[in-house]
């Protein structure tokens, strides 16, 4: 499987706000389309509006033309013709959580398409799932696990909506291991922007099934797919090796072993992410290399070494085995059942470099990136991730 390292950064902005944008007689006919077509709305008059149009990250606010909630694919279609016909633009919002609201229409004036609703989870004989795209990630890892034992690659985060982590490629730690989320679809059902709905699989309509895979709402609103699913591994270890303040000499050194370890030795069943940030005083960081590996302790031992003797002993370490849940609940940080959570808010500004395996950085580049954060990174809350073969998925 190839690899590649990624560097999300992440900065805490501030908000700002846009001002609404829809003509008087347009709202009022699409209100009236989706009445007639009986579909549950929220308009901007309604009392819940304020709520239901609330961004993941604050920092963007929009105001959508409305919000509606269909039950049944039926009623998606219906909604996309409304809108169709009078040039709204359309937005699938499945859990919400894009960083950049795209959910929300990513501008003012757009039509919301709530897929909460649509929540069933149909294990099949086969072993595969039939998954509709208003579930979370967290609700489709219990129902899996709890009905045969069964799990899927997918990001940590159990708010993270089905529909946009396929949508745009959709990582886990186990995606060395297993793939992408989007390498796991089979086949789809997709309402097009005319409001036809269509199967969508590698024999029908293959090149609509080939985009939805890295670009779905380009190209429609994907009401359900048919997925892969594994045996859950039994032995889920969950390891940090951190340093909580170290000259960025240090960290430039340790940063480029996590490289190196990724390019040549790290087995597929090790996911392992290097998080790095300022320790607070002007040339000292915070690194910590962080993972979980899918075997048994004795394979974890053999599988981490050469990384662990090209290292610093490092100031604080933790190996824990988790069973297939617990591990994701580790992860998460969070309950796995959404409907028992309210859905988190954050603030934040992400930025994604790719290095690809062919053209690592270097170590010039590893030591600019160092002495950035270890400086000017002291003075602002800046994160970052990197992570062996990974992808933050937005449209
Ligand atoms: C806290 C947090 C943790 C995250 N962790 C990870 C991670 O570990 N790994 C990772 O890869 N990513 C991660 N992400 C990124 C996440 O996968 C993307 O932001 C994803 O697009 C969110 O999907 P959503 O359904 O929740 O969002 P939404 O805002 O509902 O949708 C995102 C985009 O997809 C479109 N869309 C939604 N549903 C459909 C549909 N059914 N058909 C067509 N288009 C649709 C929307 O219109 C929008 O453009 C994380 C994000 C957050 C906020």
């Amino acid at each position: 499987m190839k690899q590649s390292l990624i560097l999300t950064i992440l900065v805490t902005l501030t908000s700002f706000q846009r001002a609404s944008a829809i003509p008087f007689q347009v709202r009022a006919d699409l209100d009236s389309c989706l009445n007639s077509a009986g579909l549950t709305s929220i308009y901007p008059s309604s009392s819940g509006y304020a709520s239901a149009a609330q961004a993941y990250n604050l920092r963007f606010q929009y105001s959508p033309a409305a919000l509606v909630y269909p039950t049944s694919e039926n009623a998606v279609a219906a909604a996309v013709k409304c809108a169709g016909s009078l040039n709204v633009p359309v937005s699938a919002r499945s859990g919400g959580h894009s960083y950049a609201a795209y959910g929300l229409g990513g501008q003012d004036g757009a039509l919301v398409v709530d897929l909460s609703k649509l929540k069933a989870i149909t294990i099949n004989s086969d072993q595969t799932a039939t998954i509709q795209t208003g579930n979370r990630l967290g609700d489709v890892a219990l129902t899996l696990y709890n009905n045969g034992g069964r799990a899927m690659p997918h990001g940590t985060s159990p708010e993270v909506g089905v529909g946009g982590h396929l949508g745009c490629g959709g990582f886990g730690l186990d995606s060395r291991m297993w793939g992408l989320f989007l390498d796991q679809a089979l086949s789809a059902r997709v309402v097009l922007s005319n409001g036809t709905i269509v199967a969508a699989s590698p024999s029908e309509n293959s090149d609509l099934f080939w985009a939805i895979r890295g670009a779905a709402p380009s190209f429609g609103i994907v009401t359900e797919y048919k997925f892969k699913t594994y045996p859950a591994p039994s032995s889920n270890i969950i390891f940090s090796y951190s340093y909580w303040s170290t000259p960025q000499a240090t960290a430039s050194s340790i940063f480029s072993a996590f490289q190196t370890f990724a390019q040549t030795s790290a087995p597929p069943t090790l996911g392992i992410q290097a998080i790095l940030a300022s320790a607070g005083a002007p040339g000292q960081l915070y690194v910590s290399l962080t993972g979980v590996f899918y075997g048994t302790k004795s394979d974890f031992n053999n599988a981490i070494n050469p990384l662990l003797t090209k290292i610093p002993k490092p100031q604080g370490t933790s190996v824990v085995t988790y069973g297939w849940l617990d591990s994701l609940v580790q992860l998460g940080g969070q309950s796995l059942n959404t409907s028992t959570t309210p859905d988190g808010t954050d603030t934040f500004f992400a930025k994604s470099l790719m290095v690809p395996q062919e053209a690592p950085m270097t170590s010039a580049a590893i030591q600019s990136f160092f002495n950035y954060l270890g400086n000017q990174g002291t003075s602002s809350d800046t994160v970052s991730l990197t992570t062996l073969y990974s992808m933050h998925c937005e449209p």
